[in-house]
């Protein structure tokens, strides 16, 4: 008989996330099998868990779109058994089963290494929300972003994971770091990372009438789109650019075309689900270099895989702060 181990499964799309026994049999194809030893929660998590978004795609399904762990077995050449891997987006929990278990198996191609700088549980402390943030500051970088242009860097939903991670990589490139924030209480927690100053945020989350506001941002990472994105736009310095990767405020986006025409302005969308494995890595060793590990844990909780469902609609309701950790362990 097959060793049985727990996983959080979706069972139908009228059903939300639990902890349920699953065995090899369950294992979906794939030329990697890997023991994993941690996930992470994202906001993506909270949505696929509580059935709150159509994340996922088929049933049943584990959640969990980030796992690290240990390769077990492999067919593919570039794997043996005993590396150490990670696995983020590439559709785990979507439309194949995710990282909240014991053990998955994956394709070859979705993994990469565990750098060399972080250990495996600091590899799901960063995690999808991690890898965004640094995709975001890639993208900033690319646009033109450097230490030596005038003006702060904002970055929204800063108390959250994608949030918290941006200000500590901008703050340690040396970056004067504005962070927006629901919660005045996180104003040292956010210090601490790294920023300079904390608004609150609800200035930036009134529409105007006024398509330009004065210049401040030189460029901004963005969390929350809807007004808030849409108050980035309106207030970035000529030739800034904003990194938009979320919808905690909403999907919609109302603007004119004057940031973009009048200031050059630059909207950058980023994608960290199928980012190709040329940015991927690039991301990885970046993330490797420029996070303080300190700091990294400083943001980091660890819970265990049966508080994953309440922590679901925690993250949702914005009451979680940074990143959690997933021990697989039920
Ligand atoms: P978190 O829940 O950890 O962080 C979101 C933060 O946004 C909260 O902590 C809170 O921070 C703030 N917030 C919550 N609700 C609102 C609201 N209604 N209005 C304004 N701010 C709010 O989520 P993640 O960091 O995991 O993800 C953030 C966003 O990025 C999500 O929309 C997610 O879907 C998206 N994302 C996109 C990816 C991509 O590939 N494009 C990948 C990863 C994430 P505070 O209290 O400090 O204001």
């Amino acid at each position: 008989m097959s060793e049985s181990y727990p996983a959080i499964v979706v069972a139908s799309p009228d059903a939300r996330g639990t902890l349920q026994q699953l065995s090899d049999d369950d294992l979906p194809e794939g030329d990697v099998t890997v023991d994993v030893a941690s996930s992470s929660l994202n906001y993506k998590d909270g949505l696929a868990v509580t059935g709150r978004g159509k994340v996922v795609r088929q049933y049943p399904m584990v959640c969990g779109i980030d796992l690290a762990g240990t390769v077990r077995d492999s067919a593919a050449p570039q794997w043996r058994p005993g590396d150490e891997v990670v696995c983020t987006g590439w559709g785990l929990s979507e439309t194949h089963p995710g990282g909240y278990t014991r053990r998955q198996r994956l394709r070859s191609q979705w993994l990469v290494p565990r750098p060399p700088e972080l250990s495996i549980h600091q590899t799901m402390a960063v995690g999808t929300a991690g890898l965004t943030a640094m995709l975001c500051v890639l993208a900033l970088e690319h646009r033109g972003l450097s230490t030596e242009t005038d003006g702060e860097v904002l970055v929204t939903g800063a108390g959250g994971g994608v949030g918290s991670v941006a200000v500590c990589i901008l703050a340690r490139l040396g970056y004067r770091v504005v962070a927006s924030t629901g919660r005045p209480e996180n104003e040292s927690y956010l210090k601490s990372l790294g920023a300079a100053d904390v608004i609150h945020r609800a200035e930036l989350a009134e529409s105007s009438s006024r398509p330009l506001e004065k210049e401040r941002w030189a460029a901004t990472v963005d969390t929350v789109g809807g007004q808030t994105l849409a108050s980035a736009l309106r207030q970035t310095r000529y030739r800034g650019a904003v990194a938009a990767c979320g919808l905690v405020g909403g999907t919609e986006l109302s603007t004119t075309v004057l940031p973009f025409i009048l200031r050059n302005v630059a909207l950058l969308g980023i994608d960290s689900v199928f980012c190709p494995t040329m940015l991927r890595s690039k991301a990885w060793q970046r993330l490797g270099r420029d996070l303080d590990a300190d700091l990294l844990d400083v943001m980091t909780t660890v819970e265990p895989m049966r508080n994953v469902p309440q922590l679901s609609d925690a993250i949702l309701a914005g009451d979680t702060r940074g990143r959690v950790v997933i021990d697989t362990l039920p």
